[in-house]
């Protein structure tokens, strides 16, 4: 064996003119799968930094046991055609089975791997953080230092405490927006946003004035509380107080040592080797994510061709065509993947959407959904196209059941606590239903979502305080 490996090595340093294509790895973590070219230590050094910070984050509820996809790339430039911009390191995006973290190996890797991380962790919290909570969270963290006897955080990061020094600060307004208000200059805008928003949480998660009322302002949040009224009623004071207090925090600002046992190293199970077609494929399925459909179009024709009986092209190819609006195509790439493989829960799902669409009878739709959730029973979308289907058939203990899944799954959709909140009242569970309800006013996006939500909340609201009156 050590012979065969030498001797592969030379071959390859004779042959050094050629292109060599680097192996892809495939290693898992808990409800993680990373997949890197970037070697077996830089991949076992990101998913143990993952497992670590997992274990240390407090926890925002019940783990969803939402798969998480890490895609690590050994070179930046390749990174860069997936990522906009050249200032990102990182990116998070989530999806359909499961959410995407994708990044590229070099010195920053266990810093940039933790902040994306931190935001597929807080992306299953019940209601949506502000911004600034959940940039300046992922920052805070993202420096962590774990070792055998301690685990710190906070340690100053010296770009964002130069840029804090030097330049002028966001207002309480900027910082507080969707997105910082437009400046000549939105480089700049965004590092003081993260620079700002990481020293706030700094302070609110360190300063003996604050930290003790952090966890009061979260469940404020979680409650639908808006932000101000929350941080006011939580901390006594006001958001632009705070922020007039963080100067004289960041001349004392040190890192703090957590009162909780260090984590035990995750011990990362053997790496396999991802055969070629199937990282040519990982590359297409990234760029169709990010809507880069042609540059993923031609990936996934190249691989159909030189892998006829390639499920996963077929697949490519397939939802590719649902993007692109050619419901014919989609259906014969879609047949074609399911009679290579019927055991694949994203292609079932698309599968029976497209037979939905084109008016397919009820009992066949649900049996593909059925069949998605028996194959992965934390396949959100597919809960709830089933708990909708069961409300429809007046099934409503079915209903209920399917979508207090979805709402594990899906937490932050409105529609998703607006379907369970109407099932609940139908099966009488009064109070469920309202909690429901309130739940998905909270959630709402959309003026339209928040209309429905509080309609059927104010329904409840009668029907309950009927029921206690009498
Ligand atoms: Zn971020």
């Amino acid at each position: 064996m050590r012979f065969l490996a030498v001797f592969i090595t030379l071959v390859v340093t004779l042959c050094g003119a050629l292109p060599a294509r680097a192996d892809w790895l495939r290693l898992r973590g808990t409800h993680t799968e990373l997949l890197t070219d970037a070697g077996e230590k830089e991949g076992r050094r990101a998913l143990n930094r993952l497992e670590q910070i997992r274990a240390i984050m407090p926890s925002s509820g019940e783990d969803s046991g939402r798969e998480l996809r890490v895609v690590l790339f050994d070179s930046e430039k390749e990174f860069r055609e997936y990522a906009p911009g050249q200032t990102t390191s990182g990116l998070y995006q989530s999806g359909l089975e499961y959410d995407y973290i994708v990044t590229y190996a070099g010195g920053e890797l266990p810093r940039v791997v933790t902040h994306e991380f931190v935001h597929s962790l807080l992306h299953q919290s019940p209601a949506p953080l502000p911004r600034w909570f959940e940039e300046g969270t992922a920052e805070l963290y993202s420096n962590a230092q774990i070792n055998s006897k301690r685990v710190r955080i906070g340690k100053e990061l010296e770009a964002h405490m130069n840029l804090l020094l030097a330049r002028p600060w966001l207002t309480a307004k900027q910082l507080t927006a969707e997105r910082p208000v437009m400046a000549s200059d939105q480089d700049e805008t965004e590092s003081m946003f993260y620079a700002e928003s990481w020293a706030l949480m700094h302070m609110l998660n360190l300063s003996p004035n604050y930290r003790d009322h952090l966890p009061q302002f979260i469940a404020l949040l979680a409650q639908g509380m808006d932000g101000s009224e929350a941080f006011r009623s939580a901390f006594g004071r006001d958001f632009e107080h705070a922020l007039a207090d963080l100067p004289g925090y960041l001349k004392k600002i040190r890192s703090v040592q957590l009162d909780i046992p260090p984590p035990a190293p995750f011990i990362v199970p053997q790496s396999e080797p991802l055969s070629e077609v199937d990282a040519e494929l990982l590359r297409a399925d990234i760029l169709l994510r990010r809507g880069l459909a042609e540059k993923a179009r031609a990936l996934f024709e190249q691989a159909a061709k030189d892998h006829p009986d390639s499920a996963t092209a077929q697949a490519g190819l397939g939802m590719l065509a649902m993007t692109q609006n050619r419901p014919g195509d989609a259906r014969r790439y879609l047949e074609k993947a399911i009679q290579l493989d019927d055991k694949d829960a994203t292609i079932l799902f698309e599968y029976a959407l497209l037979q939905r669409d084109a008016g397919a009878g009820n009992e066949r739709v649900r049996e593909l959904l059925e069949k998605v959730v028996g194959l992965n029973p934390n396949f959100g979308e597919a809960q709830l196209l089933l708990g909708v289907r069961a409300t429809d058939d007046r099934n409503y203990d079915r209903a209920v059941a399917y979508l207090h899944d979805a709402a594990r799954l899906l937490p932050r959709q409105s529609y998703v606590w607006n379907a369970l909140a109407y099932a609940q009242q139908k099966v009488g569970n009064y109070p469920e239903a309202l909690d429901a309800a309130q739940r998905a006013v909270r959630t709402a996006s959309t003026d339209e979502q928040e209309h429905a939500a509080e309609a059927l909340r104010d329904a409840l609201l009668a029907q309950v305080s009927g029921k206690s009156a009498r």
